[in-house]
């Protein structure tokens, strides 16, 4: 096969001219062929024809020269072939063989050929018949007589034969140049246009020039081809300008999304920068994190620093979290891949680790993507610092639960905490023991040396409780200079007590304040749970009466809680209660004490001291009540009600009396703090009533200058200047401090009756005494003494230059119309 052509690779144009060319001369020769090979086999056969025409002929007229031997006649026949062109020689030979004549064209006589002896006529002519030899038997009757043997040649007619055939060749190469310049010109008709078809196609494939068409010349197959063709074409192209112009639109679109993402983002990305959010992916399946830069910021990282946006599991828990939240994350992961909430979304907060070593709080939330099948794939989250809110929670939290001062806890806390250890009491059957401590002489501590040093005080007492206790207990400090302990989890209550007295004992050592020492000491209620109580309000009730129980027993002491206690606090309640209606009631009373000057004897001044008659309980005095009042602020009123009633027993007594009769009132510090309402009423009430400052004095004690505001300070100020009095109440009993004496337009020391209770000549008491008239007549301030009850103490305190005094010697407190008998019976 090898030699044949491959024809796939040729052009249509060479296998077209190569078809036809190779076609026709097949045709040609295969009719060249048959016609020469025709023409020469009938021609052949003509030739033997003819030649055994002549042997026939020649043998019929050989009988007679055979039958006698006639040589000549024999010679004569065979010279007769002469006008036969084609044949060469010739013999008529007896039966026996022998040559009786022989002929030959050139003249030269040959002996004839041997085996002739053939029965018949045999014809012997080589394949393209350029000879033939014929061997004929003459019979004569049944009897062969002879043989006649012709030698034929057929070169002349081949030579003819070749010559026509040269001639057939060259018509044939003839015949194949025209045909191959025809099959030349051919081809085109065929190839021409679907090269045109391929060239066209091949510019629109390089060009796109779909607008190119394919000329058409004819109707035929390859013309319908064409038209087909230049149809696709205009589709093409209407399609291509319909694609143009949809991706023109589609490119305009596509740049006006482009710029609106990209605005987008950026606003995004601005946005996220603003919110301080940072963004986060988790790859579950290749437990992979990636990060915005924003989320780097939020580390104080960069991308830069941290090898790129990627970051495995392992590598984002060890870099950015913190060791104790490390697991956290990873169990909040799972959460969120477990759940089967479509929108689940995991929220926490966990302590980060920065790049520069410090730790922040970030709230994470995230949630799951799921692909086609349902199966989560990723987690898509947000972090947000929020160290400064967790901080100032902190901050809210400590402040709102401890104490700045002392770190301890503060009473919220306090009962937080005590409430916890009911419930653990509770469970564990164990007793727990609740302390109220209160530190006696705080206050004058703080009046005294200034608020720094008592807040060092506070401070260092702190220390020292909290010492006297277990690790476990709770130390509060619930008020200025309150604290409670709660011993919880204990074996038996036997160790509360020693626990209290190592608190007494610590508290009463003295505390060094910078260059000064202070000495307290403390008051201490117990309570029992759950043998006094079982709820917190009820415990710390009973803590507070067994604390206010040690300071009423003489202070730096413990006191348990006892039913008696509670018994007096619930009379304290009943008669707040009961309190409350006093006023409106016309319970309330006004008794007058006389205050008699010494060296006279005369009154022309009382005290107005305050009594409730009360409808059960008979007549109480202030000491049970006055207290109350203050703390549940109805001293207020009540205090105003006293003003107005003395004011108008003065303006009585002057007139019947003693026109510069003086009735002191008792002010309360809570009037002087709180009382705004009818303070300012006061000296216009005066001065409608006609009556002239002097007419009434205001007893206040040393408390309240110590703690003087600007307020209490103006308040006195303004007595001053209406004329009112002040008389200090119970001179000596506090700090009987001089530079007060001073500072403060003081009219009168009343010196307290627990001096002079015990006076005798030569006591310290006296002594003392005589001290405070010296030092007040120095200062021009006069003196009174209170609770002179025998004549030895009256004459003593004359003696000593006292100028009024004031106690059941002279008189009891009376009421009003008592009093006024009283004055009478005096003046007369
Ligand atoms: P105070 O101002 O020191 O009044 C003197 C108290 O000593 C009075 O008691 C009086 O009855 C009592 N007293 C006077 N002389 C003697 C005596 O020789 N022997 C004894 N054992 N006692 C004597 P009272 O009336 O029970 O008053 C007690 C306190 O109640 C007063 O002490 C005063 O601080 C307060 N108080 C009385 N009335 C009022 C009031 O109207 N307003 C305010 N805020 N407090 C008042
Ligand atoms: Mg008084
Ligand atoms: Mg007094």
């Amino acid at each position: 096969m090898k030699s044949f052509p491959n024809l796939s690779n040729w052009s249509l144009r060479n296998k077209l001219v190569f078809l036809i060319v190779l076609s026709s001369a097949i045709s040609m020769l295969v009719s060249f062929s048959v016609l020469f090979g025709s023409s020469l086999r009938s021609s052949n056969n003509e030739s033997l024809q003819q030649l055994s025409g002549i042997s026939d002929i020649l043998a019929e007229n050989a009988q007679a020269a055979l039958v006698f031997g006639d040589r000549t006649e024999a010679k004569r026949l065979l010279d007769a072939l002469q006008e036969h062109r084609e044949i060469q020689a010739a013999w008529i030979l007896d039966a026996k063989g022998k040559t009786l004549a022989a002929w030959n064209r050139n003249g030269k006589v040959k002996s004839a050929p041997g085996n002739y002896k053939v029965a018949s006529k045999q014809l012997h002519s080589d394949i393209w018949m350029k000879s033939a030899d014929l061997y004929r038997p003459v019979v004569r009757g049944k009897e062969r007589i002879g043989f006649i043997l012709l030698q034929a040649d057929f070169s002349e007619r081949w030579s003819t034969y070749l010559a026509n055939f040269e001639t057939g060749l060259a018509v044939f190469a003839l015949s194949l140049l025209v045909i191959y310049f025809l099959a030349t010109r051919l081809q085109r008709v065929i190839s021409q246009p679907i090269r045109d078809v391929a060239n066209t196609a091949r510019t629109i494939a390089n060009d796109k020039a779909y607008d190119l068409r394919v000329p058409q010349h004819a109707s035929d197959e390859i013309g319908d081809l064409i038209m087909a063709f230049n149809h696709m074409l205009s589709e093409i192209q209407d399609r291509d300008e319909s694609l143009l112009r949809h991706q023109d639109r589609l490119e305009k679109e596509v740049t006006k999304r482009t710029a609106e993402l990209a605005r987008t983002n950026d606003e995004l990305a601005l946005a996220a920068k603003i919110s301080g959010l940072g963004y986060w992916e988790y790859d579950v399946a290749s437990r992979e994190f990636t990060f915005n830069d924003q989320y780097y910021s939020l580390h104080f990282a960069t991308a830069k620093q941290v090898g790129g946006y990627r970051m495995s599991y392992e590598d984002f828990a060890q870099r950015f979290v913190h060791p104790e939240d490390a697991n956290r994350i990873g169990d909040h992961i799972r959460l969120e891949l477990d759940s089967d909430e479509a929108d689940f979304v995991v929220e926490t907060e966990i302590r980060t680790q920065c790049t520069d070593g410090s730790m922040r709080w970030m709230r994470v939330r995230f949630k799951s993507l799921c692909d086609e099948q349902g199966n989560k794939y990723k987690l898509t989250g947000v972090s947000q610092d929020i160290t400064e809110k967790k901080r100032s929670e902190e901050t809210i939290w400590q402040q709102a639960n401890f104490d700045p001062l002392t770190d301890l806890p503060n009473r919220r806390m306090f009962q937080d905490r005590l409430e916890q250890e009911l419930k653990k009491s509770h469970r564990d059957k164990s007793p727990l023991a609740l302390m109220f401590i209160d530190l006696d002489k705080f206050k004058e501590v703080n009046d005294t040396m200034g608020h720094d040093k008592g807040d060092i005080l506070l401070v260092e007492a702190a220390r020292r409780i909290a010492q006297c206790v277990r690790e476990s207990d709770t130390v509060a400090r619930i008020g200025g200079d309150e604290f409670t302990v709660i011993l919880s989890e204990l074996d038996d209550t036997s160790s509360v007590e020693r626990i209290a007295q190592s608190i007494i004992d610590a508290l009463v050592a003295p505390f060094q304040l910078d260059e000064d020492v202070a000495f307290v000491s403390a008051s201490i209620g117990i309570t029992l749970y759950p043998n006094d109580a079982t709820n917190l309000e009820m415990l710390m009730s009973n803590a507070d009466q067994a604390m206010y129980a040690s300071k009423s027993a003489g202070r730096n002491r413990f006191s348990y809680f006892t039913h008696s206690l509670q018994e007096a606090a619930l009379n304290r309640m009943h008669l707040i209660n009961d309190l409350r209606s006093a006023l409106s009631d016309d319970q309330l009373r006004l008794h007058y004490h006389p205050i008699v000057e010494l060296d006279s004897g005369s009154i022309h001044k009382a005290e107005a001291l305050l009594r409730w008659q009360h409808p059960e309980r008979g007549l109480i005095n202030p000491a049970e009540f006055v207290m109350l009042a203050e703390e549940s602020g109805m001293i207020i009123d009540i205090g105003n009600w006293v003003f107005r009633e003395a004011v108008q027993q003065v303006q009585r007594l002057r007139a019947i009396h003693h026109p510069e009769f003086q009735i002191s009132v008792n002010k309360s510090p809570v009037q002087f703090r709180n009382d705004e309402r009818h303070f300012q009423d006061w000296i216009p009430h005066l001065q409608q009533l006609g009556l002239p400052g002097q007419c009434i004095s205001i007893e206040i004690t040393e408390g309240l200058l110590l703690d003087a505001t600007a307020t209490v300070k103006s308040k006195l100020l303004d007595l001053r200047d209406a004329g009112i009095q002040v008389a200090l109440d119970d001179f000596g009993t506090g700090y009987s401090s001089l530079s007060y004496l001073k500072k403060f337009d003081i009219d009168y020391i009343k010196i307290d009756r627990s001096f002079v209770r015990n006076l005798t000549a030569t006591s310290n008491d006296m002594a003392l005494c005589e001290a405070i008239i010296v030092m007040a007549h120095k200062l021009g301030l006069k003196v009174i003494a209170e609770g002179i009850e025998t004549a030895t103490q009256r004459h003593l305190l004359t003696a000593a230059g006292c100028d009024y005094g004031q106690g059941y010697f002279f008189s009891r407190p009376v009421p009003s119309h008592e009093f006024e008998t009283l004055l009478k019976s005096s003046a007369s």
